[in-house]
């Protein structure tokens, strides 16, 4: 896994591994580097970063001759990429749950992306991690656009037991979803799981169906879904997403495929927001948690997870 991101960032450590590093070697490092970090799926500007933050860290610093240059490249590139998943924060949703059901409210959460990204598939994947934790759900098809989006995740409800609260194709998503908390709020759910349409071609419609849903609905949360294999598009995708709902947390999707790592580093660094889980397949039971820190290790010491 990562193979070539682990590579590029080998090579960046041991490219710069005189006693004393100059902006010449680190211009150097990061110019024979650049196209395998964005073939890794590191975005352009998360490039730049790692470019200018590595420049300030190590450029004019003596390095003691008892001292493995190595070693500090390595620990300064972890110390730089744990700082941007740092930064992003974290979200504990099962606790956030637990505690808004003391005051017996549901916790409602949205769910967003376009479509094909696994979204429908997520969100059975997310009942089924909440029923573990003894959190009930109910899902809301909020897809109401899109032939099919509505059978498709009944039938997921039906797999998994959850109760699915759905409306007729073209009926306005907000409304579908208070539909949702209310039936959670009289059945005493726990958790209001809403599925939302993710089409391409009419984004700027899309975007403002996305916000009327936020005003309507009030989620507690709003985690957008990203395809870990589309690379830049799911960048682009998270920041028109961001601008229109300004969503708090990530789950990348299809992690177990093709995955050179980069988009996950890229697209906490360009939103600013946590990545909480990957899907790592198909089945109901793979969705893991992110650990950043495992992630950092992995791809700068060359660790297999
Ligand atoms: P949606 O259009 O975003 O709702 O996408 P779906 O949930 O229908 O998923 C699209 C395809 O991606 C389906 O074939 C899913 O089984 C598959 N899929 C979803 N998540 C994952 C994942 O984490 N790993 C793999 N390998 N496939 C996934």
């Amino acid at each position: 896994m990562f193979d070539r991101l682990k590579k590029a960032f080998s090579s960046m450590v041991k490219g710069l591994s005189e006693k004393e590093i100059s902006e010449a070697d680190v211009d150097r490092v990061f110019s024979e580097m650049e196209l395998a970090l964005l073939e890794s799926d590191v975005a352009q500007e998360t490039v730049a970063h790692l470019h200018d933050t590595l420049r300030k860290a190590l450029v004019g610093k003596r390095f003691d001759k008892s001292r493995d240059t190595e070693r500090i490249v390595k620990d300064t590139l972890k110390d730089i990429m744990l700082s941007i998943f740092s930064s992003a924060g974290s979200v504990d949703v099962i606790g956030r749950i637990k505690d808004k059901g003391k005051g017996k409210e549901p916790y409602i959460i949205l769910f967003l992306g376009i479509n094909g990204t696994g979204k429908t598939t997520t969100i059975a994947k997310f009942a089924n991690m909440l029923r573990k934790h003894g959190i009930s759900s109910v899902i809301v098809a909020g897809d109401t656009h899109r032939a099919g989006a509505i059978e498709q995740i009944t039938e997921h409800a039906n797999r998994l037991g959850v109760k699915v609260i759905a409306q007729r194709y073209g009926a306005d998503p907000a409304a579908v979803g208070r539909d949702g908390v209310l039936y959670a709020r009289a059945h005493r759910v726990d958790a209001v799981l809403i599925d939302t349409a993710g089409r391409m071609q009419t984004s700027k419609n899309l975007m403002d169906e996305m916000a009327k849903i936020v005003r309507v609905v009030k989620p507690d949360l709003k985690i957008f879904v990203g395809d870990s294999l589309a690379g830049n598009d799911t960048i682009m995708q998270a920041k028109e997403f961001q601008r229109y709902t300004d969503f708090n947390a990530i789950i990348l999707t299809k992690s177990d495929s093709d995955y050179k790592g980069g988009s996950a580093l890229s697209i906490v660094h360009v939103t600013n927001r946590p990545i909480l889980y990957l899907g790592v397949g198909q089945g109901y039971d793979d969705l893991v948690e992110f650990n950043a820190r495992e992630f950092v290790e992995q791809i700068v010491e060359g660790n297999s997870m």
